[in-house]
């Protein structure tokens, strides 16, 4: 066995150590400058991130929660209107539909692929549904095709929930391209991370992005994307993205394509080394490519291999632990008492290993190999 102490979940100083010196210039290029808030580093990134998706708009916000928020309200989704959401998923995606007044229809999970299972959703479907939220999660897209096919025959938006899968492609398209709008979260261990929150929503239709920038600026028209101050013709609220994360996000965009390579090679070599040993490893279908902001495999033993895998330092975590709609946050969404069987059983097999780009071979075989000794 190699001699190795501990295994972060996630290390993010890794990654800073590889670009240190762009990092560390273009925040210096911040404190000379005194920008602090929004400024010429944002609409760059909002350029440069619009430009990598091929949408017409992207409006940088404060994090990934305020944008599906943002974008419901942009679409005047509120009070009893229901939207439809994965019961998988991680709290945000539920909570920005409560939050605006409108309830959460949960799906079940695809038995394979861990996102919402397309075939559960017309079912689920009333003349007070306005929207779907699909959910690519854990950096594998949901099956878009068959939930836009929905949508145009009832007539709802679909915004895609992209907070786990920056650059990840669906038939030949990328992520964040496909519905009417996206929201994206940059929180700093997603694939695509600033050093704090950060969010942006990205849409074709340029009424909606204008909303959307209305809405997360104190409700104040714009001009040509700049603000016109203090005529606020709604009250919105102040969800802004801050200069520095700008920056720091137009750094790490150059490096997203190869960090994306990088988690996929990982993810890859843990799948070979987890080839026949009845570890169940990520699947991925014909089409999709999966950028891998986790890595989840399927165990029976889970909270015990938790426990043996810490003792020899390799930190692990579930995403997540309970699915939505049996939370008590939820209760009064009239699902409490639904089943959705595919979810409530993977739930506790389930177990995210480390994942990151910078992950080296050695501990890929380390911590494979730990996890087929204390599965045995
Ligand atoms: C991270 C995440 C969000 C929200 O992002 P924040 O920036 O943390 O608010 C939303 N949905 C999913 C699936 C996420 O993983």
């Amino acid at each position: 066995m190699l001699a190795i102490k501990e295994i972060q979940f996630v290390d993010l100083s890794r990654q800073y150590h590889a670009i240190k010196d762009e990092i560390d210039n273009a925040l210096q290029e911040c404190l000379e400058n005194a920008e602090f808030i929004g400024g010429s580093k944002v609409k760059q990134f909002e350029k440069e991130w619009a430009e990598f998706l091929g949408v017409k708009n992207c409006i940088a916000c404060a994090n990934g929660t305020d944008s599906i928020e943002i974008l419901l309200e942009s679409y005047g989704i509120g009070n009893g209107d229901e939207v439809i959401i994965p019961a998988h998923t991680w709290m945000s995606t539920g909570e920005a539909v409560v939050r605006q007044g409108a309830v959460p229809v949960f799906v079940d999970s695809h038995p394979d692929y861990f996102t919402i299972d397309v075939t559960k959703i017309e079912e689920k479907i009333t003349n007070k549904t306005k929207a779907i939220i699909p959910v690519h999660l854990y950096g594998l897209p949901a099956d878009l095709d068959p939930i836009m096919a929905l949508a145009k025959k009832y007539n709802l938006i679909v915004i895609e929930d992209c907070a786990q899968a920056h650059n990840a492609f669906y038939k030949g398209k990328i992520t964040g391209s496909i519905g009417h709008s996206s929201s994206f979260s940059f929180y700093p261990g997603k694939n695509l991370g600033a050093f704090g929150d950060a969010g942006c929503m990205v849409t074709n239709d340029d009424e909606i992005a204008d909303r959307a920038r209305m809405i997360a600026n104190h409700g104040q028209t714009f001009t040509n994307g700049v603000i016109k101050k203090h005529s606020h013709t709604m009250s919105g609220r102040n969800s802004r993205l801050d200069t520095i994360q700008a920056a720091v996000l137009s750094v790490k965009l150059r490096h997203l394509r190869e960090w994306t390579i990088m988690r996929q090679k990982n993810a890859k070599l843990y799948s070979e080394l987890f080839e026949n040993t009845g570890i169940k490893t990520p699947a991925i279908p014909e089409g999709s490519t999966h950028v891998f902001h986790l890595y989840v495999i399927q165990v029976e033993n889970r909270d015990q291999l938790v426990k043996d895998l810490s003792k020899r330092g390799i930190n692990t975590a579930i995403h997540y632990p309970g699915i939505l709609p049996q939370m008590k946050a939820f209760e009064n969404s009239g699902s409490h008492l639904l089943q959705f069987p595919v979810s409530q059983v993977y739930q506790h097999k389930i177990l995210s290993i480390p994942m990151f780009a910078e992950l080296t071979e050695d501990e890929i075989k380390y911590i494979a190999q730990s996890v087929i000794e204390l599965t045995r």
